[in-house]
């Protein structure tokens, strides 16, 4: 049980709130969701990409497998900073509050930029070496919401958020390409597992989740 006393400590000066400054999870969590709400990019169109990744080497999977996935990957701080930023970035792009020359580089989403990819690919590394090639590949091919925020479809800039949306995206196929090895050791396939069980720790031998 977590105590007054141990959430402070003593530095001279008297008791000070460990937690003072700090954001809840829960707070970042909520506001990386209603950022991809507000932006028009769902958990489902995300997931629709995480299926077409990974269909081809798992029996059974469904896109209810895929949305689980990507809601996991978006309760990992890494990846809800890398949202944060970029969002803001093309939210204040959106309303030309950027000094120049970064408003028209960002705005105009400027071929030699590639900040939006480095941010991107810095929360796809939580996941391994799947998930940065399959970032590669979204990067390249752009399926899904993702061609469709590339391409500008509808106003708004999107020059951080279609990068975003492949690194979550990509983290949520290597999350399952993971999962699928353990369910070969089992003699399983997704069609034998809810998506709730998507999770690697569930149905595994000496685990309690
Ligand atoms: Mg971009």
């Amino acid at each position: 049980m977590v105590t007054k006393d141990m959430m402070c400590y003593k530095n001279g000066a008297g008791k000070v709130d460990r937690n003072q400054g700090r954001v809840h999870s829960k707070q970042v969590y909520e506001a990386t969701k209603e950022a991809l709400d507000r932006r028009g990019v769902t958990i489902e169109e995300i997931s629709k990409i995480v299926f077409e990744m990974q269909i081809a080497y798992n029996v059974g999977l469904t896109l209810e497998h895929c949305m689980e996935s990507v809601e996991s990957v978006l309760k990992k701080r890494e990846m809800q900073h890398a949202i944060l930023v970029g969002i803001e970035l093309d939210e204040l792009a959106e309303k030309k509050m950027l000094s120049e020359p970064l408003q028209q580089i960002v705005e105009s989403d400027e071929g030699l930029f590639g900040v939006d990819e480095t941010i991107a690919l810095g929360s796809v590394f939580t996941y391994g070496s799947i998930a940065v090639t399959t970032f590669g590949h979204l990067d390249k091919n752009k399926i899904g919401i993702i061609n469709k925020l590339d391409t500008k479809v509808g106003n708004g800039v999107h020059t951080f958020l279609d990068d975003l949306v492949a690194s979550i995206a990509a983290c949520a196929s290597s999350r399952i390409a993971h999962r699928t090895r353990d369910l070969e050791e089992q003699n399983e396939t997704f069609a034998d597992i809810t998506p709730e069980e998507t999770a690697p720790e569930t149905k595994i031998e000496g685990t309690t989740t």
